[in-house]
């Protein structure tokens, strides 16, 4: 198909290649007779004959260590590690990154700059460079859509035979617009027989390049073809209309150029990211299933206490806090843990639904363990609920690292022998020093901070603490909107409870869109809102390394300092020592600070009823979710409450919508909704999150709308075919269960 374009000399030029990797085989050889040295030696020139002339050793299978793979020694394996690839079926799972399509011949055109392409080239000249990195740079001349078109070519250090002037190359590599014209860095020379080739690209790691994964992959998947199995059923398979896991791998790892580069819409992949999500989803129904097989003390409904905690406070709880609280007692009443989530807004009231629940488990003669996301917040908790239940006679205690070694030491024995009811901390609550006399329910706020590891890890260390026999109820409590899509594969083991309306009294808060140039009008606002006895929140982008524009808050505080003589400006930032974060809130909860300047930090659960004024600097390049978040810690009062968005310009097409979102939009789930869409899973639930971020094939933004038939293949399996649960489960999560670990 080829021979009539090709002039002679490039196949000249192939057998020259030939020897080189020949030569590169022969040394791979080397490698694996010096790891095993019974391997006999042999001349191969293909994969295949790699894997018939090892039959006659015991042949590795897909759990072997890679190691037992030919070419792989102890330094390869560690590097395979590193892309956690120990054992030969691992192999199978590493996913290609994308693939290089050598089918197409490009013409030589601006237009395919920075593809990866096949390009015919005439050699012209080729000169020999001995400064710089380039080794060796030609010209060469190649067909454009208007007639011939100039191309620099340069090669660097090794790389194999010299071209040479007067022929002809097929080349693969990068076009790119160099300053003089068209240029290819190290293109790759293309032999006759390879054209057409679809080649996976892998994720590789120093020191393993993509010959040596993709020889590898094909010996992985020669071992498939004796070893593999598949966990679907076939009649699952077949009402799909999806191929076997082998023909499934196949397509991904070894393509036929006939079939053209693998898409994810096509069956093959639609079976691997179903089975995969599905999987996930299996996983987390198991692990509540394996929860729950240790009882939880029951625990009868009982109001007084919180009875008396609503004659103190004077409201009255919202319908939905009503009927989450009944939820709430309903499960607790059982003998089986408790697995909820409660999903509110900002503002919903979500701690006022945790004192009902830990009221009643108190009452009944357990402990109760609070964990929050940072110390700011354990801290706001442990003052809160001091507040509202000593009162009632009850201890409240707070762990936190910043105490000195002897109060921590006397509130751990308060814990231990039961006369501390509640406990607040941070997940430093669950290391192993903190034991528990008995603990009946634990509680986590804002739960998207943690990964679900560290959750399920609580109440594994609940149950130890208490011999084993009782395991606490959990209650997990989120601001995050979740996205349905989301809620299904991250919190499939938990029911879900949804708070959705707000305290009354509530104004809504209204959002304005500002360029960053109009900051003097800004302050001139807040000079207003501090002068009517109300104060402000100015919040600063993340100090971080490398965000050199972002403002940090020490400039920013001195700024409005200067600006704003009259106020008294307050600064907590991630930088500061936990106590000193506190002194600067508790200051301005108690009205001391007309304004604080702050970071993300104050992003959740921070509560200032009076604060009506929030000001987010550079809220262009913050997500949806965040924003959301931030903006929740104003309209917490009776007063209107203002939320201005400062940008800087440039301003993308997507960061102008998602702030006119803000300003159309309060409502979480919408915003929620389209920040996944946006900025992915990551983004929504939180950097921290792990889990099911650590997705092989499927990918939870681009796959969402393959989550709801995940869900359904996940029941049909286990209705019909139960047994094939834990292979599948092995296969994509792990052997121990990803999600069992602590
Ligand atoms: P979040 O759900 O964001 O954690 P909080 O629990 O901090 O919300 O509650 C926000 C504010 O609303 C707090 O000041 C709380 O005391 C108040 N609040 C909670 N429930 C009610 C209610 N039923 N009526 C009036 N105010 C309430
Ligand atoms: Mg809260």
């Amino acid at each position: 198909m080829l021979s009539h374009e090709s002039p002679p000399e490039s196949l000249s030029f192939w057998h020259a290649q030939r020897r080189v990797v020949y030569r590169q085989k022969s040394s791979f050889d080397r490698t694996g007779a010096r790891m095993s040295p019974s391997t006999p030696k042999k001349n191969r020139t293909s994969g295949r004959a790699t894997a018939s002339g090892r039959a006659r050793k015991a042949p590795p299978g897909l759990s072997s260590p890679v190691a037992d793979l030919p070419g792989v020694g102890p330094k390869v394996a560690e590097k395979l590690a590193r892309l956690h690839i120990e054992t030969v079926g691992d192999l199978l799972w590493h996913q290609p990154l994308r693939y290089e399509d050598r089918g197409t011949r490009q013409p030589l055109s601006p237009e395919h700059v920075g593809e990866a392409a096949l390009f015919e080239v005439r050699i012209n000249e080729v000169r020999p460079l001995f400064r710089g990195k380039a080794r060796l740079v030609c010209q060469g001349v190649g067909e454009g859509p208007q007639g011939p078109v100039a191309v620099t070519i340069w090669f660097f250090g090794r790389f194999g035979p010299t071209p040479q002037a007067g022929r002809s190359y097929l080349l693969f590599g990068e076009l790119q617009q160099g300053p003089h014209g068209l240029e290819m860095a190290q293109p790759e020379l293309v032999a006759p027989n390879q054209i057409g080739q679809i080649r996976p690209v892998y994720p590789a790691t120093e020191g393993i390049a993509q010959p040596k994964l993709r020889q590898l992959v094909e010996a992985a998947m020669e071992v498939a073809v004796r070893d593999l199995s598949d966990p679907l059923p076939g009649a699952i398979r077949e009402a799909r209309g999806w191929p076997s896991l082998m023909r499934a791998l196949q397509r991904i790892h070894l393509p036929k150029r006939n079939d053209g580069v693998p898409a994810r819409g096509e069956p093959a992949l639609q079976r691997l990211i179903t089975e995969e999500l599905a999987t996930h989803i299996l996983a987390l129904r198991q692990r509540r299933a394996v929860t729950r097989q240790v009882a939880a003390p029951a625990i009868p409904p009982r109001d007084h206490l919180f009875a008396q905690l609503l004659g103190h406070l004077g409201f009255t709880p919202t319908g939905a806090q009503q009927r989450v609280i009944g939820e709430i007692k309903t499960d607790l009443a059982q003998e089986l843990p408790m697995l909820r989530l409660v999903q509110g807004d900002v503002g919903s009231g979500k701690t006022l639904v945790a004192a009902a629940a830990a009221l009643d488990v108190i009452d009944a003669g357990y402990q109760v363990a609070l964990m929050a996301p940072t110390a700011l917040l354990a801290e706001q908790h442990a003052r809160n609920f001091a507040q509202w239940f000593e009162p009632l006679g009850l201890s409240v205690l707070l762990l936190s690292g910043q105490q000195s070694a002897a109060s921590r030491r006397e509130g751990l024995a308060q814990l231990a022998d039961g006369r501390a009811q509640i406990v607040i901390g941070t997940h430093a609550l669950f290391q192993e020093s903190v034991a528990f006399d008995q603990l009946g329910l634990v509680i986590v706020d804002e739960q998207h901070r943690f990964g679900v590891h560290q959750r399920l890890a609580l109440t594994d260390k609940g149950a130890s603490q208490d011999g084993g026999a009782r395991r606490p109820h959990q209650l997990i409590m989120t601001a995050t909107p979740i996205p349905r899509t989301l809620a299904m594969t991250q919190f499939a083991d938990l029911d879900v409870s949804v708070i959705d309306e707000l305290p009354p009294g509530r104004t809504p808060v209204t959002t304005v869109v500002v360029r960053a140039d109009r900051r003097g009008e800004v302050i001139e606002r807040i000079s207003q809102v501090c002068a009517e006895g109300r104060q402000a929140y100015w919040v600063c982008p993340l100090i971080e390394e490398g965000q050199i524009e972002a403002q940090a808050a020490e400039t920013t505080f001195a700024m409005l300092g200067e600006e704003l003589p009259h106020l008294n400006i307050g600064m907590v930032h991630g930088r500061m020592k936990a106590a000193e974060k506190q002194r600067e809130m508790a200051r301005f909860k108690a009205g001391d600070y007309h304004l604080l300047v702050a970071t993300t930090v104050i992003e959740v659960g921070v509560d200032v009823p009076n604060a009506s004024l929030m000001i987010i600097e550079n809220a262009e390049r913050m997500g949806l979710a965040q924003l959301h978040q931030l903006r929740g810690r104003v309209g917490r009062g009776a007063t209107d409450s203002h939320c201005v968005l400062l940008f800087d310009e440039p301003l993308s097409d997507r960061a102008r919508a998602r702030l006119r979102l803000m300003r159309e939009t309060e409502d979480g789930f919408r915003l929620a909704e389209a920040d996944l869409e946006q900025r992915g899973p990551g983004e929504v639930l939180g950097t921290r999150q792990a889990g099911i971020a650590k997705l092989k094939i499927a990918d939870l933004q681009e796959d969402q709308g393959k989550l709801e038939e995940a869900g359904q293949l996940a029941d049909e399996l286990l209705a019909r075919f139960p047994e094939s649960v834990h292979p599948l489960i092995t296969r994509w999560v792990g052997a121990a269960g990803q999600y069992g670990q602590v």
